[in-house]
């Protein structure tokens, strides 16, 4: 049972104020091994599997609920609106995996470079800590990826790529 039953949930006039893909950064190895982090329930209805999370708000409920299409297309009475947004992650997913494939050129200093739009996307290991990466690109620099200081070349790249594609 998730929460259609409840009293003082809404059924109507919702709306999505976000989306997330569980699965945004993960591989076909990633699916096959660590699949119970890369899926959800739906807390309106409670089915199980639920990569693509739409983010529910409503004016006359505290707080927000974490739901799959289906529930998300019944709450803001819109059948197009959600698959769409599902579609728009599947696509930012599927760029993010080609991305991760593309040859980056090592420098002899160690660092790696891809060129975009004329400039160079650049990885680099850190003055004060080796084991620490960051990604400069057009004077700004990133260090952190999910709240985490980057330690990889995948993240790294994973970091890269929003640069990259927006
Ligand atoms: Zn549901």
């Amino acid at each position: 049972m998730g929460v259609w039953d409840k009293e003082g949930v809404p059924h109507k006039g919702w709306r999505c104020v976000g989306m997330v893909d569980l699965g945004e950064d993960a591989d076909d190895m990633d699916f096959n091994t660590r699949k119970d982090e890369l899926y959800e329930k739906c807390e309106m209805c409670n089915q199980e599997g639920v990569r693509y999370v739409h983010l529910m708000q409503h004016p006359e409920y505290q707080g927000e609920l974490r739901v799959g299409c289906i529930c998300a297309a019944k709450m803001e009475e819109d059948y197009d609106l959600p698959r769409q947004r599902e579609k728009n992650l599947k696509n930012r997913h599927m760029r993010k995996m080609n991305f991760l494939k593309k040859e980056w050129e090592q420098r002899t200093n160690g660092n790696y470079v891809l060129k975009y739009k004329g400039k160079y996307i650049t990885i680099i290991h850190s003055k004060f800590n080796k084991k620490f990466l960051g990604v400069v690109y057009d004077g700004t620099s990133i260090w952190v990826y999910n709240h985490k200081k980057i330690c990889d070349l995948r993240t790294a790249k994973l970091a890269a790529f929003d640069i990259y594609d927006n």
